[in-house]
Protein backbone atom coordinates (compact mmCIF):
# COMPACT_ATOMS: atom_id res chain seq x y z
CA UNK A 1 0.00 0.00 0.00
CA UNK A 2 1.15 3.52 -0.90
CA UNK A 3 1.57 6.32 1.66
CA UNK A 4 -1.55 8.17 2.14
CA UNK A 5 -0.24 11.28 2.17
CA UNK A 6 0.50 12.79 -1.03
CA UNK A 7 1.44 15.98 -2.26
CA UNK A 8 -1.53 17.90 -3.82
CA UNK A 9 -1.19 19.30 -6.71
CA UNK A 10 -0.19 23.15 -7.17
CA UNK A 11 -3.70 24.26 -9.07
CA UNK A 12 -5.54 22.85 -6.17
CA UNK A 13 -3.30 24.21 -3.48
CA UNK A 14 -3.36 27.93 -5.28
CA UNK A 15 -7.18 27.92 -5.49
CA UNK A 16 -7.06 26.55 -1.30
CA UNK A 17 -5.09 29.75 -1.01
CA UNK A 18 -7.64 32.00 -2.93
CA UNK A 19 -10.69 30.75 -1.08
CA UNK A 20 -9.44 31.60 2.29
CA UNK A 21 -8.97 34.80 0.51
CA UNK A 22 -12.31 35.08 -1.52
CA UNK A 23 -14.83 34.07 0.04
CA UNK A 24 -17.68 35.15 -1.83
CA UNK A 25 -18.70 38.34 -3.78
CA UNK A 26 -18.27 40.89 -0.90
CA UNK A 27 -14.79 39.86 0.03
CA UNK A 28 -13.76 40.78 -4.03
CA UNK A 29 -15.24 44.46 -2.60
CA UNK A 30 -13.39 44.70 0.06
CA UNK A 31 -10.31 43.66 -1.09
CA UNK A 32 -10.77 46.48 -3.87
CA UNK A 33 -12.19 49.34 -1.90
CA UNK A 34 -9.47 48.59 0.52
CA UNK A 35 -6.58 48.63 -1.97
CA UNK A 36 -8.22 52.00 -3.30
CA UNK A 37 -8.10 53.47 -0.06
CA UNK A 38 -4.63 52.36 0.54
CA UNK A 39 -4.06 54.29 -3.08
CA UNK A 40 -4.97 57.37 -1.35
CA UNK A 41 -8.78 57.90 -3.43
CA UNK A 42 -10.67 60.21 -2.45
CA UNK A 43 -13.83 58.75 -4.47
CA UNK A 44 -14.81 55.07 -4.52
CA UNK A 45 -17.76 54.12 -7.04
CA UNK A 46 -18.14 50.44 -7.03
CA UNK A 47 -20.33 48.62 -9.59
CA UNK A 48 -22.23 45.58 -9.06
CA UNK A 49 -24.08 42.87 -11.49
CA UNK A 50 -26.21 40.65 -10.18
CA UNK A 51 -24.95 38.67 -6.94
CA UNK A 52 -21.65 40.07 -7.93
CA UNK A 53 -20.76 36.75 -9.74
CA UNK A 54 -21.19 38.08 -13.02
CA UNK A 55 -18.71 41.02 -12.83
CA UNK A 56 -17.98 43.41 -9.78
CA UNK A 57 -16.23 46.66 -10.45
CA UNK A 58 -14.41 49.30 -8.31
CA UNK A 59 -13.18 52.51 -9.58
CA UNK A 60 -10.98 55.12 -7.72
CA UNK A 61 -9.23 58.10 -8.34
CA UNK A 62 -5.64 56.90 -6.14
CA UNK A 63 -2.31 57.46 -7.02
CA UNK A 64 -2.42 54.68 -9.66
CA UNK A 65 -0.07 52.27 -11.10
CA UNK A 66 2.87 52.49 -13.59
CA UNK A 67 2.93 50.17 -16.49
CA UNK A 68 5.38 47.80 -14.98
CA UNK A 69 3.16 48.24 -11.24
CA UNK A 70 0.17 47.09 -13.30
CA UNK A 71 1.67 43.69 -14.07
CA UNK A 72 3.52 42.82 -11.06
CA UNK A 73 0.39 43.87 -8.81
CA UNK A 74 -1.38 40.18 -9.70
CA UNK A 75 1.62 37.95 -9.14
CA UNK A 76 1.31 36.37 -6.01
CA UNK A 77 2.82 37.96 -2.89
CA UNK A 78 3.99 41.23 -4.72
CA UNK A 79 3.58 44.49 -2.43
CA UNK A 80 4.26 47.88 -2.40
CA UNK A 81 3.20 47.95 0.98
CA UNK A 82 5.81 46.44 3.09
CA UNK A 83 9.47 46.96 2.05
CA UNK A 84 11.26 43.89 5.12
CA UNK A 85 9.92 42.06 7.84
CA UNK A 86 9.98 44.88 10.13
CA UNK A 87 7.43 46.49 8.22
CA UNK A 88 4.59 43.92 9.39
CA UNK A 89 4.65 44.63 13.23
CA UNK A 90 4.05 48.45 12.16
CA UNK A 91 0.81 48.03 9.30
CA UNK A 92 -0.55 51.40 8.29
CA UNK A 93 -2.69 49.94 5.61
CA UNK A 94 -4.72 47.46 4.62
CA UNK A 95 -2.69 45.33 2.18
CA UNK A 96 0.69 44.14 3.22
CA UNK A 97 0.10 40.06 1.75
CA UNK A 98 0.09 40.78 -1.73
CA UNK A 99 -2.14 38.06 -2.12
CA UNK A 100 -5.59 39.88 -3.20
CA UNK A 101 -5.37 40.70 -6.91
CA UNK A 102 -3.47 37.23 -7.62
CA UNK A 103 -6.34 35.24 -5.61
CA UNK A 104 -9.00 37.31 -7.29
CA UNK A 105 -6.97 35.90 -10.96
CA UNK A 106 -7.08 32.47 -9.74
CA UNK A 107 -10.85 32.21 -9.22
CA UNK A 108 -12.03 34.84 -11.31
CA UNK A 109 -11.26 36.45 -14.88
CA UNK A 110 -9.43 40.53 -13.50
CA UNK A 111 -9.02 43.54 -15.62
CA UNK A 112 -7.20 46.29 -14.24
CA UNK A 113 -6.74 49.64 -15.87
CA UNK A 114 -4.65 51.98 -14.35
CA UNK A 115 -3.03 55.57 -14.66
CA UNK A 116 -0.17 56.51 -12.63
CA UNK A 117 0.13 60.15 -11.60
CA UNK A 118 3.51 60.02 -12.59
CA UNK A 119 2.82 58.85 -16.09
CA UNK A 120 1.02 60.21 -18.88
CA UNK A 121 -1.04 57.28 -20.35
CA UNK A 122 -2.78 54.30 -18.86
CA UNK A 123 -2.22 50.54 -18.89
CA UNK A 124 -5.34 47.68 -18.93
CA UNK A 125 -4.14 44.18 -18.52
CA UNK A 126 -6.37 41.32 -18.75
CA UNK A 127 -6.10 37.89 -16.73
CA UNK A 128 -8.17 34.65 -17.70
CA UNK A 129 -7.42 31.49 -16.41
CA UNK A 130 -4.99 32.69 -14.07
CA UNK A 131 -2.39 34.10 -17.33
CA UNK A 132 -1.75 37.29 -18.37
CA UNK A 133 -3.32 37.51 -21.91
CA UNK A 134 -3.22 40.98 -23.05
CA UNK A 135 -1.22 43.89 -21.88
CA UNK A 136 -1.55 47.60 -23.71
CA UNK A 137 -2.21 51.06 -23.77
CA UNK A 138 -5.35 52.82 -22.48
CA UNK A 139 -5.96 56.09 -22.36
CA UNK A 140 -7.52 57.19 -18.79
CA UNK A 141 -7.67 59.76 -16.21
CA UNK A 142 -5.35 59.12 -13.10
CA UNK A 143 -6.61 56.39 -10.68
CA UNK A 144 -7.83 52.48 -10.93
CA UNK A 145 -9.80 50.25 -12.24
CA UNK A 146 -10.39 46.73 -11.05
CA UNK A 147 -13.13 44.61 -13.09
CA UNK A 148 -13.49 41.04 -11.53
CA UNK A 149 -15.71 39.09 -13.71
CA UNK A 150 -16.88 35.48 -13.71
CA UNK A 151 -16.17 34.97 -10.26
CA UNK A 152 -15.43 30.69 -8.68
CA UNK A 153 -16.13 29.84 -12.53
CA UNK A 154 -13.76 27.39 -11.69
CA UNK A 155 -14.66 26.44 -8.05
CA UNK A 156 -17.90 25.24 -8.72
CA UNK A 157 -18.64 24.23 -4.88
CA UNK A 158 -18.12 27.76 -3.90
CA UNK A 159 -20.51 28.78 -6.26
CA UNK A 160 -22.97 26.55 -4.60
CA UNK A 161 -22.49 27.93 -1.52
CA UNK A 162 -23.27 31.70 -2.44
CA UNK A 163 -26.76 32.79 -1.29
CA UNK A 164 -29.51 34.76 -3.41
CA UNK A 165 -28.97 38.00 -5.15
CA UNK A 166 -30.28 40.08 -2.18
CA UNK A 167 -28.17 38.44 0.40
CA UNK A 168 -25.14 38.75 -0.99
CA UNK A 169 -25.83 42.18 -2.24
CA UNK A 170 -26.41 42.78 1.63
CA UNK A 171 -23.14 41.78 2.05
CA UNK A 172 -21.33 44.00 -0.61
CA UNK A 173 -23.06 46.43 1.13
CA UNK A 174 -22.15 46.20 4.65
CA UNK A 175 -18.93 45.99 3.73
CA UNK A 176 -18.95 49.46 2.03
CA UNK A 177 -20.70 50.72 4.51
CA UNK A 178 -18.25 49.59 7.20
CA UNK A 179 -15.57 50.90 5.24
CA UNK A 180 -17.17 54.42 4.62
CA UNK A 181 -17.75 54.78 8.40
CA UNK A 182 -13.75 54.45 8.97
CA UNK A 183 -13.03 56.96 5.79
CA UNK A 184 -16.21 59.39 6.14
CA UNK A 185 -14.00 61.75 3.92
CA UNK A 186 -13.74 59.36 0.75
CA UNK A 187 -17.18 59.79 -1.48
CA UNK A 188 -18.33 56.12 -1.91
CA UNK A 189 -20.94 55.19 -4.24
CA UNK A 190 -22.48 51.80 -5.15
CA UNK A 191 -24.27 50.55 -7.81
CA UNK A 192 -26.63 47.39 -8.17
CA UNK A 193 -27.68 46.61 -11.74
CA UNK A 194 -27.41 49.93 -12.58
CA UNK A 195 -29.38 51.72 -9.93
CA UNK A 196 -27.51 53.87 -7.22
CA UNK A 197 -28.13 52.04 -4.05
CA UNK A 198 -25.66 54.18 -2.16
CA UNK A 199 -24.27 57.52 -2.42
CA UNK A 200 -22.04 59.12 0.29
CA UNK A 201 -20.43 62.35 -0.05
CA UNK A 202 -17.26 63.48 2.16
CA UNK A 203 -18.26 64.03 5.42
CA UNK A 204 -17.62 64.82 9.23
CA UNK A 205 -17.99 60.88 10.78
CA UNK A 206 -21.70 61.97 12.53
CA UNK A 207 -23.47 62.69 9.21
CA UNK A 208 -21.75 59.56 8.02
CA UNK A 209 -23.20 57.36 10.38
CA UNK A 210 -26.69 59.09 9.73
CA UNK A 211 -26.45 58.90 6.22
CA UNK A 212 -26.30 55.42 6.68
CA UNK A 213 -28.27 54.20 9.60
CA UNK A 214 -30.72 57.33 9.87
CA UNK A 215 -31.51 60.00 12.20
CA UNK A 216 -32.96 58.35 14.76
CA UNK A 217 -30.52 55.82 15.05
CA UNK A 218 -27.96 58.63 15.52
CA UNK A 219 -30.06 60.09 18.19
CA UNK A 220 -29.77 57.21 20.53
CA UNK A 221 -26.38 56.91 20.59
CA UNK A 222 -24.25 59.01 22.72
CA UNK A 223 -20.25 60.11 22.25
CA UNK A 224 -17.54 58.22 23.93
CA UNK A 225 -14.41 59.81 23.86
CA UNK A 226 -11.06 58.29 26.37
CA UNK A 227 -7.87 58.58 25.81
CA UNK A 228 -4.55 57.40 28.20
CA UNK A 229 -1.21 57.30 27.30
CA UNK A 230 -1.63 54.05 25.43
CA UNK A 231 -4.90 54.24 24.04
CA UNK A 232 -7.60 56.48 22.53
CA UNK A 233 -10.75 55.43 22.53
CA UNK A 234 -13.97 56.61 20.86
CA UNK A 235 -17.43 56.44 18.89
CA UNK A 236 -20.65 56.12 19.74
CA UNK A 237 -22.74 53.66 21.92
CA UNK A 238 -26.53 53.34 22.84
CA UNK A 239 -27.69 55.35 25.31
CA UNK A 240 -28.48 52.98 28.39
CA UNK A 241 -32.45 52.80 27.78
CA UNK A 242 -32.09 52.53 23.48
CA UNK A 243 -31.21 49.47 23.81
CA UNK A 244 -32.84 47.25 21.09
CA UNK A 245 -33.23 44.10 19.48
CA UNK A 246 -31.90 44.99 16.38
CA UNK A 247 -28.06 46.36 17.13
CA UNK A 248 -25.48 47.42 14.94
CA UNK A 249 -22.11 46.82 16.37
CA UNK A 250 -18.86 47.75 14.57
CA UNK A 251 -15.34 48.20 16.11
CA UNK A 252 -12.52 49.60 13.94
CA UNK A 253 -8.70 48.86 15.15
CA UNK A 254 -6.72 51.52 13.67
CA UNK A 255 -9.41 51.86 11.29
CA UNK A 256 -9.88 49.01 10.24
CA UNK A 257 -13.05 47.16 10.61
CA UNK A 258 -13.10 44.11 12.63
CA UNK A 259 -14.61 42.13 15.09
CA UNK A 260 -13.18 41.45 18.78
CA UNK A 261 -14.29 39.86 21.49
CA UNK A 262 -12.40 41.73 23.91
CA UNK A 263 -13.62 45.16 22.47
CA UNK A 264 -17.22 43.75 22.42
CA UNK A 265 -16.93 42.60 26.06
CA UNK A 266 -16.07 45.54 27.38
CA UNK A 267 -18.69 47.71 25.55
CA UNK A 268 -21.71 45.23 26.64
CA UNK A 269 -20.15 45.15 30.44
CA UNK A 270 -20.06 49.17 30.85
CA UNK A 271 -23.67 48.56 30.69
CA UNK A 272 -23.29 46.60 33.83
CA UNK A 273 -26.81 44.44 32.92
CA UNK A 274 -27.14 40.95 31.38
CA UNK A 275 -28.82 41.05 28.31
CA UNK A 276 -32.21 39.23 27.68
CA UNK A 277 -33.11 40.14 24.66
CA UNK A 278 -31.88 43.62 24.03
CA UNK A 279 -28.26 44.44 23.03
CA UNK A 280 -26.78 48.24 22.70
CA UNK A 281 -25.43 49.47 19.26
CA UNK A 282 -22.05 50.72 19.07
CA UNK A 283 -19.32 52.15 16.92
CA UNK A 284 -15.82 52.06 18.36
CA UNK A 285 -12.30 53.27 17.01
CA UNK A 286 -10.05 52.08 18.57
CA UNK A 287 -6.64 54.03 18.11
CA UNK A 288 -2.91 52.37 18.96
CA UNK A 289 -0.02 52.29 18.42
CA UNK A 290 0.57 49.49 15.49
CA UNK A 291 3.31 47.12 17.00
CA UNK A 292 0.23 46.58 19.70
CA UNK A 293 -1.74 44.90 17.44
CA UNK A 294 -1.16 42.19 15.04
CA UNK A 295 -3.43 42.58 11.98
CA UNK A 296 -2.14 39.22 10.49
CA UNK A 297 -3.93 36.50 11.93
CA UNK A 298 -6.89 36.14 9.99
CA UNK A 299 -6.83 35.13 6.34
CA UNK A 300 -9.71 37.98 5.44
CA UNK A 301 -7.85 40.40 8.63
CA UNK A 302 -10.96 40.35 9.77
CA UNK A 303 -9.61 39.90 13.32
CA UNK A 304 -6.65 41.35 15.30
CA UNK A 305 -4.94 39.94 17.96
CA UNK A 306 -3.70 42.56 20.89
CA UNK A 307 -0.46 42.34 22.63
CA UNK A 308 -2.12 43.52 25.79
CA UNK A 309 -6.10 42.51 25.97
CA UNK A 310 -6.61 43.59 29.73
CA UNK A 311 -5.18 47.09 28.77
CA UNK A 312 -8.02 47.24 25.92
CA UNK A 313 -10.67 45.93 28.00
CA UNK A 314 -10.26 48.27 31.00
CA UNK A 315 -9.63 51.09 28.65
CA UNK A 316 -13.03 50.40 26.58
CA UNK A 317 -14.75 49.94 29.93
CA UNK A 318 -13.85 52.95 31.50
CA UNK A 319 -14.40 54.99 28.12
CA UNK A 320 -17.49 53.31 27.16
CA UNK A 321 -18.89 53.88 31.04
CA UNK A 322 -17.58 57.68 31.15
CA UNK A 323 -19.30 58.36 27.85
CA UNK A 324 -22.42 56.89 28.89
CA UNK A 325 -22.43 58.52 32.29
CA UNK A 326 -22.96 54.88 33.87
CA UNK A 327 -21.93 55.68 37.57
CA UNK A 328 -21.41 53.63 40.47
CA UNK A 329 -19.40 50.39 41.42
CA UNK A 330 -18.92 47.89 38.15
CA UNK A 331 -20.78 44.86 39.08
CA UNK A 332 -20.53 42.00 36.55
CA UNK A 333 -22.90 40.25 34.65
CA UNK A 334 -24.35 37.82 37.71
CA UNK A 335 -23.32 34.67 37.73
CA UNK A 336 -26.09 32.18 36.84
CA UNK A 337 -27.71 31.05 40.35
CA UNK A 338 -29.27 27.34 40.38
CA UNK A 339 -31.02 25.94 42.83
CA UNK A 340 -31.02 28.85 46.28
CA UNK A 341 -32.92 31.38 43.82
CA UNK A 342 -34.35 29.06 41.42
CA UNK A 343 -38.49 29.11 41.48
CA UNK A 344 -39.73 25.92 41.43
CA UNK A 345 -43.38 25.39 39.86
CA UNK A 346 -44.28 29.55 40.00
CA UNK A 347 -46.57 29.59 43.05
CA UNK A 348 -47.15 32.97 44.44
CA UNK A 349 -48.83 34.03 48.12
CA UNK A 350 -48.81 37.56 49.39
CA UNK A 351 -49.13 37.97 53.15
CA UNK A 352 -50.08 41.10 54.96
CA UNK A 353 -50.27 43.15 51.56
CA UNK A 354 -46.83 43.37 52.21
CA UNK A 355 -44.78 39.80 51.74
CA UNK A 356 -44.23 37.26 48.99
CA UNK A 357 -44.15 33.82 49.95
CA UNK A 358 -42.32 31.47 47.10
CA UNK A 359 -40.94 28.05 46.80
CA UNK A 360 -37.21 27.19 45.08
CA UNK A 361 -35.61 24.79 43.97
CA UNK A 362 -34.29 23.85 47.23
CA UNK A 363 -36.18 25.90 50.07
CA UNK A 364 -38.40 28.66 50.63
CA UNK A 365 -38.28 32.35 50.30
CA UNK A 366 -40.17 35.34 51.56
CA UNK A 367 -39.96 38.59 49.93
CA UNK A 368 -40.91 42.25 50.72
CA UNK A 369 -42.23 43.68 48.33
CA UNK A 370 -41.28 46.87 48.49
CA UNK A 371 -37.56 46.74 49.42
CA UNK A 372 -38.00 44.17 46.38
CA UNK A 373 -38.80 46.50 44.29
CA UNK A 374 -37.06 48.86 45.55
CA UNK A 375 -33.90 46.85 44.09
CA UNK A 376 -34.95 45.99 41.03
CA UNK A 377 -36.15 50.05 40.50
CA UNK A 378 -32.53 50.98 41.58
CA UNK A 379 -31.26 48.48 39.43
CA UNK A 380 -33.08 49.54 36.12
CA UNK A 381 -32.79 53.30 36.37
CA UNK A 382 -28.66 53.09 37.31
CA UNK A 383 -27.75 51.09 34.65
CA UNK A 384 -30.63 49.99 32.00
CA UNK A 385 -33.24 52.11 30.99
CA UNK A 386 -33.89 55.47 31.67
CA UNK A 387 -37.45 56.48 29.71
CA UNK A 388 -38.95 59.57 30.39
CA UNK A 389 -42.64 60.31 30.43
CA UNK A 390 -43.65 63.54 29.35
CA UNK A 391 -45.77 65.25 31.72
CA UNK A 392 -49.11 66.38 30.01
CA UNK A 393 -49.07 69.48 32.68
CA UNK A 394 -45.69 70.38 33.53
CA UNK A 395 -45.92 70.90 37.40
CA UNK A 396 -44.95 74.00 38.58
CA UNK A 397 -43.19 73.99 42.52
CA UNK A 398 -42.33 76.86 44.65
CA UNK A 399 -39.23 75.92 46.50
CA UNK A 400 -38.65 76.82 50.36
CA UNK A 401 -35.11 78.33 50.55
CA UNK A 402 -33.87 74.77 52.22
CA UNK A 403 -35.55 73.07 49.34
CA UNK A 404 -33.98 75.76 47.05
CA UNK A 405 -30.48 74.46 48.66
CA UNK A 406 -31.17 71.08 47.94
CA UNK A 407 -32.59 71.28 44.32
CA UNK A 408 -29.38 73.32 43.15
CA UNK A 409 -27.16 70.43 44.82
CA UNK A 410 -28.83 67.12 42.86
CA UNK A 411 -30.58 69.27 39.95
CA UNK A 412 -27.66 67.46 37.94
CA UNK A 413 -28.45 64.47 39.74
CA UNK A 414 -32.28 64.94 38.87
CA UNK A 415 -31.77 65.50 35.16
CA UNK A 416 -29.06 62.22 34.81
CA UNK A 417 -32.32 60.28 36.27
CA UNK A 418 -34.58 61.91 33.26
CA UNK A 419 -36.33 64.82 34.75
CA UNK A 420 -36.46 67.47 32.84
CA UNK A 421 -36.85 70.99 34.58
CA UNK A 422 -36.01 74.51 34.13
CA UNK A 423 -35.76 77.66 36.65
CA UNK A 424 -38.14 80.68 36.22
CA UNK A 425 -37.87 83.49 39.02
CA UNK A 426 -36.26 83.15 42.13
CA UNK A 427 -38.10 80.23 43.93
CA UNK A 428 -39.86 78.61 40.82
CA UNK A 429 -39.30 75.57 39.21
CA UNK A 430 -41.17 74.04 36.24
CA UNK A 431 -40.99 70.15 35.79
CA UNK A 432 -41.83 69.08 32.18
CA UNK A 433 -40.70 65.10 32.60
CA UNK A 434 -39.90 62.99 34.79
CA UNK A 435 -38.73 59.25 34.46
CA UNK A 436 -41.48 57.13 33.92
CA UNK A 437 -40.92 54.35 36.72
CA UNK A 438 -42.29 57.15 38.80
CA UNK A 439 -46.05 56.20 38.66
CA UNK A 440 -47.92 59.26 39.94
CA UNK A 441 -45.80 62.72 40.48
CA UNK A 442 -46.66 66.02 42.36
CA UNK A 443 -45.03 68.40 43.30
CA UNK A 444 -45.18 67.66 47.79
CA UNK A 445 -43.67 64.42 46.70
CA UNK A 446 -40.96 66.30 45.11
CA UNK A 447 -40.29 69.04 48.02
CA UNK A 448 -40.60 65.70 50.01
CA UNK A 449 -37.49 63.74 48.11
CA UNK A 450 -35.44 66.76 47.88
CA UNK A 451 -36.11 67.24 52.17
CA UNK A 452 -35.29 63.33 51.99
CA UNK A 453 -31.53 64.31 50.42
CA UNK A 454 -31.27 65.90 53.87
CA UNK A 455 -30.32 62.58 54.79
CA UNK A 456 -27.16 62.41 52.06
CA UNK A 457 -25.60 64.99 54.12
CA UNK A 458 -25.22 62.95 57.47
CA UNK A 459 -24.66 59.54 54.77
CA UNK A 460 -22.43 60.98 51.84
CA UNK A 461 -22.90 58.48 49.98
CA UNK A 462 -22.47 59.64 46.13
CA UNK A 463 -24.88 61.97 44.90
CA UNK A 464 -25.81 60.51 41.94
CA UNK A 465 -26.55 56.76 43.90
CA UNK A 466 -28.16 58.83 46.73
CA UNK A 467 -30.66 60.27 44.15
CA UNK A 468 -31.37 57.07 42.19
CA UNK A 469 -31.89 55.17 45.29
CA UNK A 470 -34.94 57.61 46.24
CA UNK A 471 -36.04 57.34 42.77
CA UNK A 472 -36.49 53.88 43.28
CA UNK A 473 -37.75 53.88 46.78
CA UNK A 474 -40.72 56.26 45.14
CA UNK A 475 -41.26 54.38 42.21
CA UNK A 476 -41.47 51.20 43.70
CA UNK A 477 -44.76 49.25 45.38
CA UNK A 478 -45.64 50.62 49.03
CA UNK A 479 -45.76 47.74 51.66
CA UNK A 480 -49.60 47.11 52.26
CA UNK A 481 -50.80 47.18 48.69
CA UNK A 482 -52.57 43.91 47.53
CA UNK A 483 -50.55 42.28 44.35
CA UNK A 484 -52.33 40.19 41.82
CA UNK A 485 -50.68 36.42 40.96
CA UNK A 486 -49.45 38.21 37.51
CA UNK A 487 -47.32 41.03 39.90
CA UNK A 488 -46.09 38.89 41.94
CA UNK A 489 -44.71 36.60 39.54
CA UNK A 490 -43.11 39.48 37.83
CA UNK A 491 -41.85 41.29 40.52
CA UNK A 492 -40.07 37.87 42.03
CA UNK A 493 -38.65 36.88 38.48
CA UNK A 494 -37.16 40.37 38.13
CA UNK A 495 -35.89 40.33 41.27
CA UNK A 496 -33.94 36.96 40.87
CA UNK A 497 -32.16 38.59 38.06
CA UNK A 498 -30.63 41.26 39.44
CA UNK A 499 -27.22 41.53 39.79
CA UNK A 500 -27.64 42.16 43.56
CA UNK A 501 -30.72 40.50 44.49
CA UNK A 502 -30.14 40.28 48.31
CA UNK A 503 -30.54 43.39 49.41
CA UNK A 504 -32.49 46.96 48.81
CA UNK A 505 -30.26 50.00 47.74
CA UNK A 506 -30.12 51.27 51.44
CA UNK A 507 -28.59 47.54 52.36
CA UNK A 508 -31.51 46.06 54.28
CA UNK A 509 -32.86 42.45 53.22
CA UNK A 510 -35.07 42.03 50.23
CA UNK A 511 -35.86 38.38 51.14
CA UNK A 512 -35.62 35.68 53.81
CA UNK A 513 -34.48 32.57 52.88
CA UNK A 514 -34.90 29.03 54.29
CA UNK A 515 -33.69 25.38 53.05
CA UNK A 516 -35.53 22.70 53.17
CA UNK A 517 -32.57 20.79 54.97
CA UNK A 518 -33.17 24.16 57.82
CA UNK A 519 -36.95 23.20 57.80
CA UNK A 520 -36.66 19.51 58.40
CA UNK A 521 -33.95 20.42 61.20
CA UNK A 522 -36.51 22.86 62.64
CA UNK A 523 -39.45 20.15 62.72
CA UNK A 524 -37.14 17.94 64.46
CA UNK A 525 -37.06 15.35 61.43
P1 LIG B 1 -1.64 44.25 -1.05
O1 LIG B 1 -2.80 45.19 -0.97
O2 LIG B 1 -1.58 43.33 0.13
O3 LIG B 1 -0.33 44.93 -1.33
P2 LIG B 1 -2.94 43.33 -3.44
O4 LIG B 1 -2.88 42.04 -4.18
O5 LIG B 1 -4.26 43.75 -2.92
O6 LIG B 1 -1.89 43.26 -2.27
O7 LIG B 1 -2.36 44.46 -4.38
C1 LIG B 1 -1.05 44.34 -4.90
C2 LIG B 1 -0.45 45.69 -5.20
O8 LIG B 1 -1.13 46.27 -6.31
C3 LIG B 1 -0.58 46.70 -4.10
O9 LIG B 1 0.49 46.60 -3.18
C4 LIG B 1 -0.54 48.02 -4.86
O10 LIG B 1 0.79 48.40 -5.11
C5 LIG B 1 -1.15 47.67 -6.19
N1 LIG B 1 -2.58 48.09 -6.26
C6 LIG B 1 -3.66 47.28 -6.13
N2 LIG B 1 -4.81 47.99 -6.26
C7 LIG B 1 -4.44 49.28 -6.46
C8 LIG B 1 -5.18 50.50 -6.65
N3 LIG B 1 -6.52 50.53 -6.64
N4 LIG B 1 -4.45 51.64 -6.83
C9 LIG B 1 -3.10 51.62 -6.84
N5 LIG B 1 -2.36 50.50 -6.66
C10 LIG B 1 -3.01 49.34 -6.47
MG1 LIG C 1 -4.76 44.68 -1.06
Amino acid sequence: MGSRIITLPPDLVSKIAAGEVIERPASCVKELIENSIDAGAHKITCEVKGSGVPWITVIDDGEGMTSEEVELSVKPHTTSKLKGESDLWEIKNFGFRGEALPSMCRVAEVEISSRSKTESTGYYIEVKGGKLIEKRETARDFGTTVKVSNLFYNVPVRRKFLKSVATELRYITLVIQRLSIAYPDISFTLVHDEHEILSLQSQPIAQRITAIFGKDFMDTLAPVDYKDSEIRVWGYASKPYALSTTANQLIFVNNRPCKDKIVRKAVLDAYGTPFKDKLPSFIIFIETQPNSVDVNVHPRKEEVRFSDESLIYSAVLKGTREGLSIKGPFIRAPIKREGELELDGYKFWQLHNSYIFTQTKDGVLMIDQHAAHERVMYERITREQIMVQKLLFPVIIELSGIEQKFFYEFKDCFKQLGFEMDEFGEQTIRISAIPSVLKEFTSNEFKSMLLELQEYESVKDDKFMATAKLVACKSAIKSGTPLTYEEMESLVKQLLTANNPYFCPHGRPTMIRMTNEELSRKFGK
